[in-house]
């Protein structure tokens, strides 16, 4: 099912857009939680990280080479940063359309949870 994720990359609402390219779109998040807080997302519709299929293999592949590009160009790649994706209700997610957090700009925390 379509998501508000869809309706960014269709340009259907707007986003401040990071990184395109034929498969993946990367987006800024619109309530961050760093100070550089990135959503990196297929285009193709996948709900969860339960729903991903072998063919997505080189998707995936796709969104961390997109990743390692958007924090080299955002000045981030040395100091390093976090990559998360969430999953259904105990994960926290609330977007059904599979997307990767790049979380970075300060020291996290140590602990994820
Ligand atoms: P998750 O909880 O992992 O599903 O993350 C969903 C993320 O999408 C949250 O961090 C939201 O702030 C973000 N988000 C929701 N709507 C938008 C939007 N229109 N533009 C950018 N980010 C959004």
């Amino acid at each position: 099912m379509a998501t508000i994720f869809t309706k960014i990359i269709n340009r259907e609402i707007p986003a401040t857009i990071v990184f395109e390219n034929d498969k993946v779109l990367a987006f800024k998040d619109i309530n961050p939680q760093a100070p550089i807080h990135i959503l990196v997302v297929p285009k193709k519709e996948i709900p969860t990280i339960n729903d991903l299929k072998k063919e997505d293999r080189e998707l995936i592949g796709e969104i961390y080479l997109a990743i390692g590009k958007i924090a080299k160009d955002l000045g981030i790649a040395e100091q390093g940063y976090r990559v998360i994706t969430n999953c259904n209700e105990y994960g926290g997610q609330e977007v059904f359309h599979i997307h990767f957090h790049l979380l970075g700009g300060k020291k996290l925390e140590t602990k994820i949870v």
